[in-house]
């Protein structure tokens, strides 16, 4: 089959391979959509998680061969440590990811097990699917963030990951204030419902959450909340943090980590992608994937959410 291969530091190719072979309690989903994460572009230039050679690629939606249209929940726990036990499948002890632990979707066909697979709507194409994933990620960092109607929520960042936060937010309060430095990003986040857009934050927030993952942003989301309010990380660009611990303390203020979403919010996400707008992405061909990447990864592409159609 064709499938886009992470090959080494900084190079993904097409490239002929077998077929997975699934193993049992598998299945074998045929890929109508997948989309190309952030995570992935920083991914591949630094060695890090992910090891070559790989079929990345986590964010899909396809069919089975005996005809189900599904999406894929691509966290695997093991259903036994503490952390599963705990309800807290997202942080299992031995979580694996398809895509970067195993092969992922950027392939015509990819192995899943079968407990991962969750039915779509009739009425739901592929590529909205493909971007269950993503909600999934705006629905557990939202969900950490504990909003109520009226909150003030400032969301920085209007890629993929600000965008869906930013559309979850919403359908608890009517204040979301999108931060982004791409005008083009921001008329976007402005379609979807954010009641301000911005490319310099003032003011103050009762929620902050950073889908950027910058030093800098990691001390405006601390910066611009109220005493006893709430900072959500989402983003992975820095590990740098020049935050004031004083101001943690004095303030009361809340950092919290959010890392993918629990089984129970990825069907969350399947169901609520009916009811918000995810008809922001643009599509290509599985063959023109490295090329879309390179674009991607050197910043000649502005799109916000590429999906692959092997
Ligand atoms: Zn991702
Ligand atoms: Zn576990």
């Amino acid at each position: 089959m064709r499938a886009l291969v992470y090959t080494r530091p900084g190079v993904v190719e097409s490239l002929d391979v077998a077929e997975p072979a699934p193993a049992e309690g598998e299945v074998l989903v045929k890929v109508h959509a997948v989309g190309i994460c952030g995570s992935e572009l920083h991914g591949i230039r630094d060695a890090g998680f992910r090891r070559p050679p790989l079929i990345m690629g986590h964010e899909f939606a396809g069919t089975t061969p005996d005809g189900r249209r599904v999406v894929a929940n691509p966290l695997i726990s093991c259903g036994r440590c503490d952390q599963c036990l705990m309800g807290r499948d997202h942080l299992c002890r031995e979580r694996a990811l398809l895509g970067i632990h195993r092969p992922g979707a950027f392939a015509e066909w990819v192995s899943v097990p079968e407990k991962a697979l969750h039915d779509l709507p009739p009425d739901m194409s592929f590529e909205t699917a493909a971007v269950v994933e993503p909600l999934a990620n705006g629905v557990h960092a939202v969900n950490l963030a504990r909003p109520y109607p009226g909150a003030r929520v400032a969301v920085l960042g209007a890629g993929t990951i600000g965008l869906v936060c930013a559309l979850v937010a919403r359908q608890v309060t009517d204040q979301v204030t999108v931060c982004d430095l791409s005008p083009d990003r921001l008329a976007v986040a402005g379609r979807l419902g954010a009641s301000a857009v911005t490319t310099t934050l003032e003011g103050e927030f009762d929620i902050v959450i950073d889908a950027v993952g910058a030093a800098a942003t990691h001390q405006i989301s601390v910066q611009h909340l109220r005493p006893g309010g709430t900072a959500v990380w989402i983003g992975l660009l820095s590990s740098e943090a020049a935050i004031d611990g004083q101001k943690i303390v004095r303030e009361e203020k809340h950092i919290v980590g959010s890392y993918c979403y629990t089984a129970a919010e990825f069907a969350q996400a399947v169901k609520l992608a009916r009811d918000v707008d995810l008809g922001w992405t643009t599509s290509f061909d599985l063959a023109d994937g490295a090329a879309i990447f390179g674009e991607l990864v050197d910043g000649r592409s502005d799109v916000v959410k590429a999906l692959l159609r092997p």
